[in-house]
């Protein structure tokens, strides 16, 4: 039987890619989604994948979403935090409500999605947890103290998790990709945009797909030693060591 793979806002973006290439890659997919029906319904119509609601910021939710998934495809062996979206302001304008919902979707969905399915992976005695962070979670970003804070939360979130998961056939990793081309960079002002893209030295944004390939390699039983790091995928512009 195949095994599961679960990717949270896994019907747009990057997180569609991520989707896509477990599919090709043979997994049983659920691609979770918040509120966007109509792009939901026409992944899930133009790929065959299952698609799921649920806030990824809501602890409850999570628990009965992945027990939703469990009864229709099976337990979840590989695990994608990819959900994520922005509320960019400078820090003077920054509201708690802006705070609130960036901490929660970016970082404390890791939280309640692991809590949700880190039990059954341990006795499995198998499991993959990928997180997505950011360059602007290594880097930080003016505009992005929210954003930046629960970027670089979750790569914390990830070495620590991993040392916990080791022994029990558990690799916990995050990838942190540059400016890729989905909807939440192209939202960027175009003048912006174009001065984001001259700071990257291979010319160009990223594309999805070539963070999903990364995704893929890690969740496979190639990257069983790879535990605990950050693949950083930018294009070169942002080297950490
Ligand atoms: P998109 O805005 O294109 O897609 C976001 C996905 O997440 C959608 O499926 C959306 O669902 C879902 N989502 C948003 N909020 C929630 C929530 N509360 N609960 C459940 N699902 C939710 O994002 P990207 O593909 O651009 O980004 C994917 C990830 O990559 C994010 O974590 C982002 O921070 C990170 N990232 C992106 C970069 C980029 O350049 N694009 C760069 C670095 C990191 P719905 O369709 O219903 O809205």
């Amino acid at each position: 039987m195949s095994k599961v793979a679960l990717v949270t806002g896994g019907t747009r973006g990057i997180g569609a890619a991520i989707s896509l290439a477990l599919k090709e890659a043979g997994y049983a997919v659920a691609a979770t989604y918040a509120g966007n029906d109509t792009a939901a319904a026409e992944f899930k119509e133009a790929t065959g994948i299952e698609v799921y609601k649920w806030d990824v910021g809501d602890f409850d939710a999570c628990a009965e979403g992945v027990a939703r998934v469990t009864k229709d495809l099976g337990e979840v062996a590989v695990l994608v935090n990819n959900a994520g979206i922005t509320r960019d302001t400078g820090f003077s304008r920054m509201t708690k409500d802006m705070w609130d919902a960036v901490l929660d979707t970016n970082l404390t969905s890791n939280f309640n999605m692991c809590k949700a399915t880190f039990d059954s992976m341990k006795a499995a005695k198998f499991g993959r947890i990928v997180c997505i962070s950011s360059i602007n979670g290594q880097k930080g970003q003016i505009g992005q103290v929210n954003y930046s804070a629960a970027k670089a939360g979750t790569i914390g979130f990830v070495k620590a998790l991993a040392q916990e998961g080791a022994r029990h056939g558990i690799t916990v990793n995050a990838v942190a990709p540059g400016y890729i081309a989905t909807e939440m960079v192209k939202a960027v002002p175009e003048d912006i945009l174009a001065k984001i893209v001259k700071g990257i030295p291979v010319g160009r944004l990223g594309e999805a797909e070539e963070i999903a390939d990364a995704v893929a390699y890690l969740v496979s039983d190639k990257a069983s030693f790879i535990t605990g790091s950050t693949l950083t995928i930018n294009g070169g512009q942002y080297l950490t060591s």
